[in-house]
């Protein structure tokens, strides 16, 4: 096990802490800890007691620079005393301070990064237990966020978002402590086997192992040996060649809205819901290419059940992936799992299989350089899930279809929001998630800068039944 550089320095400051030599001190305001390559550590400022005879030769080596010494007789009396709490935290009570280094410099300023550490720390501290935990988890949100930016504007647009779910997470993470009777009463809700067929969910093909059937197949199952393609955004027929990939470049312009009919003064009119512009005008969106969503149901795992002998709880996770255009369709391009408390289990971003053609930035908050730096392949991912997702773990989503079709998951056991929370006129009619959140919930999950989160929607349906079994409870009450 490897300590994070600042444990160690609590080491340190442990023993000199407990050292009964005669004390000199250090100003603590000054003790730099590298995190990493552009994150740095300050430890909180204030008087350290250091034992004379040591000198400062062999502190340097990990706190640096070391400034003045301060000997004052009265700080002496005043700070040696046996600490009242343990010396984690009575030295860690302010957040970590970051430092300005080379790389930070010209991306975005020290003293917002700075900022940002600061209130994640605060958002932590309320859903952490141990306080040196939560100062790891706010460095490390700060870092994801950091790494995510481009620059500045990119920076505050990720981190004021990382923050918002922070409060959120912590809000409700407060209210809900959830007992492990609701658990089992989430069991009522798992899908039966007519409805996961009914609702297009993928399963196992009757002859070919690793195949998926879908029994409500709509426009997904193009037929790949053809070279025509139906653009699933715009509508137009566009070719590929044999790779699959696009003969011609054509713009794609669209409307991702709907169409909305009002009442107007003699008549009715219908206007797109995404830009009011009337039915018929040219899209308000525009693309470079046409993009189909077939998806491969090929590659497909599925989940295994357990031992007899394993008795452990099968867990209940919520998940929600991102997917982006491949020349051969949809594919996976992040997967967030979450737990019973809304904690982020398993995140990552997957590298498609196929060449990328649209990242479908604007809806899924995924960006090229998300996906480009990443190696994680689907089969990794498959492997990740099926290591803590039995047969009978509960995995619950909004659509859930969806997303299982884009991990290529077989999976039985299912809880979606879209069917304990019906539309009122019934299927194919569904309500969003963010109708939902809205109305339960009382919360607008935003369409931000970033696009959708998959954290966000996966917390969301854990708290959407964690709301509906809650109230389960009063009404048997
Ligand atoms: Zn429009
Ligand atoms: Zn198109």
């Amino acid at each position: 096990m490897r300590y994070p550089p600042y444990v160690c320095v609590f080491f340190v400051l442990f023993f000199l802490s407990h050292s009964t030599a005669h004390m000199n001190y250090i100003s603590l305001g000054t003790a730099v800890i590298g995190v990493d390559n552009n994150l740095h550590l300050i430890l909180p400022e204030g008087l350290f007691p250091l034992p004379a005879s040591s000198g400062s030769g062999h502190v340097t080596s990990v706190l640096t620079p070391i400034s003045q010494v301060t000997t004052s007789a009265v700080a002496v009396r005043q700070m040696y005393h046996a600490p009242a709490v343990t010396p984690l935290q009575r030295y860690r009570t302010t957040a970590p301070v970051l430092i300005p280094c080379e790389a930070a410099k010209d991306k975005v300023p020290h003293e917002i990064r700075q900022r940002y550490v600061n209130m994640f720390t605060e958002e932590f501290l309320k859903t952490t237990a141990n306080v040196n935990e939560a100062f790891e988890k706010a460095l490390n949100e700060e870092k994801a966020v950091y790494n995510r930016s481009v620059n500045k504007l990119k920076y505050l647009s990720v981190a004021v978002n990382a923050l918002k779910k922070l409060k959120n997470q912590s809000a409700v993470s407060m209210k809900m402590k959830t007992k492990a009777n609701d658990l089992k009463s989430l069991k009522d809700y798992i899908l039966t086997e007519e409805t996961l067929v009914e609702s297009n969910f993928p399963v196992q093909h009757p002859e070919n192992p690793g195949c998926a059937v879908l029994f409500v197949d709509s426009k997904k199952g193009i037929c790949s040996a053809s070279l025509k393609r139906i653009c699933c955004r715009c509508g137009s027929t566009y070719s590929v060649n044999q790779m699959g990939k696009h003969t011609r470049k054509e713009e794609c312009n669209y409307h991702h809205g709907k169409g909305v009919t009002k009442k107007v003064p003699g008549g009715v009119e219908t206007r797109y819901s995404c830009c009011e512009g009337v039915m018929g005008a040219p899209g308000c969106q525009v693309f470079q290419v046409h993009v189909h969503d077939f998806v491969s149901l090929e590659g497909f795992v599925s989940t295994v059940p357990r031992l007899p002998s394993d008795t452990s709880c099968p867990g209940v996770y919520s998940l929600d992936c991102d997917m982006c255009y491949t020349i051969h369709g949809l594919e996976l391009s992040r997967v967030t799992v979450v737990n019973w408390s809304l904690q982020v289990v398993y995140d990552t971003f997957v590298r498609p299989d196929n060449e990328v053609i649209d990242y479908n930035t604007r809806f899924s908050g995924v960006s090229e350089e998300d996906v480009k730096g990443n190696r994680t392949s689907l089969r990794e991912v498959q492997e990740t899930l099926l290591s803590f997702v039995s047969a009978d773990t509960i995995l619950i989503g909004h659509g859930l279809e969806t997303d299982l079709c884009a991990l290529k998951l077989l999976h039985g056991t299912v809880v979606d929001t879209s069917v304990v929370f019906p539309h009122r006129l019934g299927l194919p009619h569904k309500l969003t998630l963010n109708n939902l959140t809205a109305e339960y919930l009382m919360r607008i999950i935003q369409e931000s800068v970033c696009g959708h989160d998959t954290e966000e929607d996966a917390a969301a349906c854990m708290e959407l039944m964690l709301w509906r079994l809650k109230e389960d409870g009063k009404m048997k009450k």
